[in-house]
């Protein structure tokens, strides 16, 4: 049993993060023993270095995830379920030490990173349940000549790339389907937020994963590395969580080994309060919606439609609201906003809030960066956004919320939907009749009616048009891992 850590006096030092790559179910260096620099957007230092991989090891990682993939398929369901469920055990008695790795290298408020752990370890959890539950099914062929017997296989060896928003929950979500469905897996985190992966690599490791079933490979060349991963023919799944660029790019990549793909993509959010909704209940789900995780979520609320005889009500509610937010670094306890992940990340919102204000519309509270060596942006209202400004159309990916008026339903669902995007919704309404019609009419792949958030690893997570492909969590996101074998019975 590990002990409780302090929560106050941790250093990187001694949240004793592996700092290797990690193969065969060993620490290793990469092959030229380069390193890579992760740093704490809270401050700009240098928190510590990790292995920097080669496309050799990348060709490594898959020969030892290879190698495993024959005796952890046949493992007994049972066993794989156990092992699962000891890896949600762990990660949850090491959850502080996480959340606290989570917040020194990604920059989300501690609060926020416990939230993301105790999500991440369900899937843990959850997929521990439904590795039992790979269920095929058998029938008489129409003609009676013999019987249809159907069966679910693991895919077989799975390469999985996550971005540096859910350091946590973005690998587990899809770590843990994987393995439950029988396969074995190269986990490539994002540079920017590599080591929770190494920590989360590590916990699997004490839970009793075998040596190759997870590998993870950290680089500072990852279009070079992911190639060769990609290129190789023993690799048959590739399972991307990230933007909407590089989702396409790897598509392509995908293409010349006829990959089986699931892509997980960028957002563009609507949120659409009416003018019947409980206007305290639509404020507090804003807050939700719009700044878990500083705002830096594919989830965020990213267009704030309101009703006309609403808005200013709303607008005077959300701006009281974010002007009283706490913005810190983003390990102190009573912070509730921590930094951006990166200097490019304040620049780009920067640009958006000025784009808007150049069209017209209004700062209600902040429209600034702060000033530290951190990568702080002030939390914002901007109100009166016109519909061709390019925070409507793009992902902000920050702390500002952009607010723009409506009259008609009809008017609502046209703008919620005019976009590539089709990711996450929300509708707030106190007529369930008229949130369920316009969630329906929606184009996206989830809609939260009268809530602020969508994630839960029972239920599908995934996005229609260019956010992306297929689903995670739920029964569907096993699925994903497997392929259907057919064979035609005559007995
Ligand atoms: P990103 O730039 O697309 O990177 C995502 C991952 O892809 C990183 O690990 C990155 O590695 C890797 N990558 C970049 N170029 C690659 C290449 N040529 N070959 C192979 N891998 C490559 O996205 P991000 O900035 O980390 O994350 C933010 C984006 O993710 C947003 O668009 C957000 O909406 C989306 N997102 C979607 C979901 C969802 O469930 N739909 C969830 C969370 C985030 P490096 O770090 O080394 O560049």
């Amino acid at each position: 049993m590990e002990t409780a850590v302090d929560r106050t006096v941790l250093t990187i030092d001694e949240l004793a993060v592996p700092s290797g790559l990690f193969i065969g179910g060993r620490w290793v260096n990469g092959s030229d023993f380069g390193t890579v620099g992760v740093f704490n957007p809270s401050d700009g230092s240098l928190l510590t270095e990790v292995a920097d991989a080669t496309p050799a090891d990348g060709a490594r990682a898959v020969g030892a995830a290879s190698e495993a993939l024959p005796a952890w398929a046949a493992t007994a369901p049972r066993t794989r379920s156990e092992i699962l469920r000891r890896c949600f055990e762990l990660m949850t008695q090491r959850g502080e030490q996480l959340a606290r790795l989570i917040s020194l290298e990604n920059g989300k408020a501690i609060h926020d990173a416990r939230s993301e752990v105790a999500y991440a370890a369900e899937f843990f959890r959850w997929y521990a349940e439904e590795a039992v539950r790979l269920i095929g099914q058998i029938s008489t062929a129409p003609s009676g000549a013999n019987r249809i017997v159907v069966e679910r296989q693991p895919i077989g060896v799975c390469a999985l790339i996550t971005p540096w928003n859910f350091p946590a929950a973005m690998a587990t979500r899809k770590l843990a389907p994987a393995l439950a469905a029988g396969c074995t897996a190269i986990l490539k985190p994002a540079t920017l937020t590599p080591l929770t992966s190494l920590v989360i690599a590590d916990i699997m490791t004490q839970a009793g994963v075998p040596p190759g079933v997870v590998n993870v490979l950290t680089t500072s060349r990852t279009g070079e590395v992911m190639d060769v991963v990609l290129a190789d023919p023993r690799v048959r799944k590739l399972s991307f969580t990230g933007s909407t660029e590089v989702g396409r790019h790897l598509l392509r990549r995908a293409a010349d080994q006829v990959l089986s793909c699931s892509m997980e993509l960028g957002g563009n959010a609507p949120f659409v309060v009416f003018e019947d909704a409980d206007l305290d209940l639509a404020v507090d789900g804003a807050m939700v919606a719009k700044m878990r995780n500083g705002g830096q979520a594919c989830t965020a609320a990213n267009r704030i439609y309101v009703h006309r005889d609403v808005h200013d009500l709303f607008a005077e509610r959300l701006t009281r609201r974010m002007s009283a937010l706490r913005v810190g670094a983003a390990v102190d306890a009573d912070t509730q906003l921590g930094p951006l992940v990166d200097e490019a990340s304040v620049v780009k919102i920067e640009d958006l809030v000025r784009d808007a204000v150049g069209r017209g519309a209004t700062v209600t509270v902040g429209g600034s960066r702060i000033d530290s060596p951190g990568h702080f942006y002030a939390p914002t209202v901007v109100t009166e956004v016109p519909s061709d400004a390019r925070m409507v159309t793009e992902e902000i990916f920050g702390p500002v919320a952009s607010i723009i008026p409506f009259d008609t339903d009809e008017e609502a669902i046209a703008a919620a939907n005019s976009t590539e995007y089709g990711l996450a919704a929300y509708v707030f309404t106190e007529d369930l009749r008229r949130g369920l019609r316009v969630a329906g009419r929606i184009e996206s792949g989830m809609v939260a009616v009268n809530r602020g958030l969508v994630s839960d690893p029972a239920a599908p997570f995934g996005g229609v048009k260019q956010s992306g492909l297929g689903r995670e969590g739920a029964h569907e996101g096993m699925l994903e891992f497997t392929e259907t074998k057919y064979i035609a019975v005559d007995w």
